[in-house]
């Protein structure tokens, strides 16, 4: 488990909650598989106490290259359960941004390439993003330089 315990350390992953299970190197990319799960909170909903429910799907969170390699994370979330009134939350992580599969650091390097003026085409090629997301990013600054 040390190794893997490397592996959070090199690629900045700094929730405490994430494990990683394994790596795989292909000629390609890299891809880690990792589970994310904590104590269960309490309801948002009623306040009950929830407990441990399933695992989600993993979710492709397209990261930072890794040693010139494309990496991706694929991420098995917690799911909760309230005991009260049966509803089902997701566990959450500053990983990602809240509303959508990117990853936070991604983000970031989105806007430091914006400041370098990368053209957008550009930036979405090596994050390995779609445009849309470096747009989202660009209106995001607008919005708070207005
Ligand atoms: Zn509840």
């Amino acid at each position: 488990m040390e190794q893997f315990d490397f592996i959070t350390n090199l690629l900045g992953i700094k929730d405490p909650n994430i494990t990683i299970l394994d790596h795989v190197d292909s000629t390609t990319h890299k891809e880690i598989l990792a589970k994310l799960d904590y104590l269960a909170p309490k309801c948002h909903n009623c306040h009950g106490q929830m407990t441990k429910y399933d695992f989600q799907k993993a979710s492709k969170i397209p990261y930072l290259e890794c040693a010139g390699y494309k990496t991706l994370i694929r991420l098995k979330k917690r799911r909760f359960k309230c005991k009260k009134c049966g509803k089902v939350a997701v566990s959450e992580t500053s990983l990602v941004n809240k509303n959508h599969q990117i990853a936070t650091v991604v983000h970031q390097k989105i806007a430091q390439l914006l400041i370098e003026k990368q053209s957008m085409p550009d930036i979405a090629k090596r994050l390995a993003v779609s445009t849309s997301t470096v747009i989202r990013k660009l209106n995001e600054f607008q919005l708070k330089t207005d």
